[in-house]
């Protein structure tokens, strides 16, 4: 395989990151798994993917911190070369309360997390990606949340603001990019199966709602995989500034 194409997945230790990178290696990209705290699990994916015939590299950074993601870019342009996709996939969720009880500190961490997070990489994947820069072009793709349009009530409303951002922020760049090569989509996962309900304090929840879920059943990391990777490949070439909702029909 020739893996002369290069993504980013930001937050790809674990659930759909994990499955992004491990679909894109497979389909012959160069890819950089970012991750927070779990090296061992981001080791795990690289070994796979190496095991597969692929190539990838891990890069800890925290993707909420400039500094960090300065470096994370770098060290891509660095060991894997120019990149044409950025996936725009780590977030956090806290434990489910009511707003009253969110506290100021914890609104700001989950917004640092998962809004701040994709503006700053997405501003180093636009200086290296946009004809305007010199760039060959290239697809961001941002995951977002089905809580973007429901709100979370009684779980986690800052997750779904924080979401709510993302929608925008999808729209806004999709638009100021369009003439410069990038196309900007977003996708909206519904209830998968990840460890992400377990940070929320309900590990089980995808099961307790499935019945509420038109499908039936929770999702799984691979089927969102699917999504971002079309929405990243030429297969998608007049797609722009829209979203795909992976969540069983909510
Ligand atoms: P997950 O299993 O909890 O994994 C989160 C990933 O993000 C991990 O790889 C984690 O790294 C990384 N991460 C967290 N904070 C980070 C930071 N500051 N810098 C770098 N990496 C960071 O999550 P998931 O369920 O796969 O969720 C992936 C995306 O889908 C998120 O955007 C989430 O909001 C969205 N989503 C998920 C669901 C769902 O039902 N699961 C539904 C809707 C939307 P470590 O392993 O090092 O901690």
């Amino acid at each position: 395989m020739s893996h002369n194409k290069v993504a980013i997945i930001t937050g790809a230790s674990r659930g759909i990151g994990a499955a992004t990178a491990r679909l894109f290696a497979a389909q012959g990209y160069a890819v950089c798994i970012n991750y927070l705290n779990n090296q061992v699990a981001a080791e795990k994916v690289q070994s796979d993917i190496l095991q597969q015939g692929g190539k990838c590299i891990t890069v800890q950074a925290d993707v909420s911190q400039p500094d960090d993601v300065h470096r994370l870019f770098a060290a891509v342009d660095k060991e894997l070369g120019k990149i044409s996709v950025l996936v725009n996939n780590a977030a956090i969720l806290q434990q489910q309360c009511r707003m009253e009880d969110i506290s100021a500190q914890r609104f700001s961490e989950v917004l640092l997390t998962n809004v701040m997070s994709c503006f700053l990489c997405s501003q180093q994947a636009v200086k290296r990606m946009s004809r305007l820069h010199g760039g060959a072009g290239g697809a961001i793709v941002n995951v977002s949340s089905v809580a973007a349009r429901t709100g979370s009530p009684n779980e986690y409303t800052d997750y779904a603001a924080s979401k709510g951002a993302v929608d925008t922020l999808t729209r806004g760049l999709a638009l100021e990019v369009a003439g410069e090569g990038i196309r900007v989509n977003c996708v909206r996962p519904g209830l998968i199966y990840t460890d992400m309900h377990a940070s929320g304090g309900e590990p089980g929840r995808v099961d307790r709602l499935k019945s509420k879920i038109p499908l039936q059943r929770g999702g799984h990391p691979e089927e969102v995989a699917e999504a971002i990777f079309w929405l990243a490949t030429e297969k998608s070439s007049f797609v722009t500034g829209t979203f795909i909702d992976t969540n069983g029909g909510l």
